[in-house]
């Protein structure tokens, strides 16, 4: 629409901005981006912006490259200042195919098109991200190291160096842009910490991790350190998740789908199906939501990370867990995603397992509050509880038999995610490393 077009272009002008840059992600997440000066403002609100597709991962072929990135007018945010010297807006883009139709290997498509299932019937989905990482130091070279920044723990404050200091930046930048941030705090490894965000709707919140991200990049930079998103840098500590709590509500925000104060639990039926989902699908799902070949070696037991398929209301073992909190607080959490994942297709295929769930009225198992890391292989049988894939080699199995994976990613992006995270794999489990020599050539 013209006047949305023209106000925009007012705004910019107040904001004395002098570069946009037009945003959108590849299949695993990274961040695309193209900047455009000021004599073609005009010309990239209103047409968008042409890119090389076939240069960006799990996109296009070369005969099919030449693709429009299209500004999403209303997604106008004006950047911190180290982002640049200049003033500089961004714009998350939707892009489009060379027949002008929206290309379906856009990981923000496939959330907007699930999403249409929530919002035909006047609900929205809302996710609240936990997002944790870890502080490195750089070296005499600015290399990035996994020494840690601090030697602080959960939730210490540690005066006497920058930790606090860099969540409080992280903080402050995320509040002036609206983001609602939560809480800040030290977790439980040295080095490693939390930001969480106000729960909002889901695609408004997978620009936000976009955006979160280079945030938390730029700041410990501009600090001399390195931000990882890396799922288990350290052998033998915590590793990082970004737990994501959910709940559909109607859209005004009112009546929350997952509660009714009558019910067991407090979890409506709705909600007990939506669960009954993500339980019955997490294997096929997996590789989505922990994507890396490292993102397993978080997955097991002993460090506050799932391992077994189960839920609970209050043991931080199981899987999925429900927080405290009634009426619009009322959500699930769910352990497994972790902070080097494309959020857009998280946030996709966490919502195509609840969806499922609620059509075929799947039921949860009973929570299983006891904590099942201490329990024996033979007590978790008896109890049916099953385990997550172990490597990223074993949950690509289970999505390349997934019919819903399919449906819910798009044939595009579900056959390129495969493609891609197969070929990571298979350089992993082909190469000979430090353990398997030490362990092995001794005796062997
Ligand atoms: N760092 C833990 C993980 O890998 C989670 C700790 C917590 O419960 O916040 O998921
Ligand atoms: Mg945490
Ligand atoms: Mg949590």
């Amino acid at each position: 629409p013209e006047d949305l077009v023209s106000k925009t272009l007012k705004r910019i002008e107040e904001d004395k901005v002098e570069f946009l840059q037009m945003q959108f992600t590849d299949i695993i997440g990274n961040v695309k981006s193209l900047t455009v000066p000021k004599n073609r403002f005009e010309n990239a609100l209103t047409e968008g912006v042409v890119f090389d597709g076939s240069s960006v991962a799990g996109y296009a072929q070369i005969e099919e490259s030449d693709m429009r990135a299209i500004p999403n007018l209303e997604s106008y945010t004006l950047l911190p200042d180290e982002f640049g010297k200049n003033k500089i807006a961004r714009f998350v883009c939707s892009v489009y195919s060379p027949d002008g139709t929206r290309f379906p290997g856009d990981p923000r498509y496939v959330l907007e098109r699930i999403l249409d299932q929530v919002h035909k019937e006047g609900n929205e989905f809302f996710v609240g991200p936990e997002f944790e990482f870890f502080l490195f130091k750089r070296d005499e070279h600015g290399n990035p190291t996994t020494e840690p920044s601090d030697y602080g723990g959960y939730f210490d404050n540690t005066p006497l160096d920058s930790a606090s200091d860099i969540r409080q930046q992280i903080m402050k930048e995320l509040y002036d842009l609206g983001y609602q941030p939560e809480a800040a705090h030290h977790e439980v490894a040295y080095g490693q910490q939390e930001v969480d965000l106000r729960y909002a709707p889901a695609l408004k919140m997978a620009d936000r991790i976009v955006m979160l991200k280079s945030i938390i990049k730029n700041i410990a930079e501009r600090n001399g350190l390195y931000a990882s998103f890396m799922p288990k840098p350290i052998n033998g500590v915590n590793g990082s998740g970004m737990h994501i709590h959910q709940s559909i509500m109607s859209a005004d925000e009112k009546t929350n789908r997952f509660y009714d104060k009558n019910a067991k639990y407090g979890l409506s039926d709705y909600a007990m199906h939506y669960l009954g989902g993500i339980l019955k699908y997490i294997n096929e799902a997996s590789a989505v939501l922990a994507s890396t070949v490292n993102s397993y070696k978080r997955l097991i037991p002993g460090y506050e990370a799932p391992v077994y398929i189960s839920w609970a209301n209050k043991n931080r073992s199981a899987l999925v867990r429900i927080p405290a909190g009634e009426g619009v607080r009322k959500r699930m959490e769910l352990r497994c995603p972790d902070p080097a994942g494309n959020p857009y297709l998280q946030f996709a295929v966490v919502l195509g397992m609840g969806l499922e769930g609620i059509k075929n009225r799947i039921e949860p198992p009973e929570p299983v509050e006891k904590d099942i890391f201490h329990m024996t292989p033979e007590e978790r049988q008896a109890e049916g509880i099953m385990s997550m894939p172990e490597s990223l080699g074993e949950a690509l199995h289970h999505l390349r038999s997934s019919k819903l994976m399919r449906n819910v990613l798009g044939d595009h992006v579900y056959e390129n995610f495969i493609t891609v995270k197969q070929r990571e794999w298979d350089q992993f489990r082909s190469y000979v490393g430090e353990w398997e020599i030490k362990r092995y050539l001794p005796t062997l």
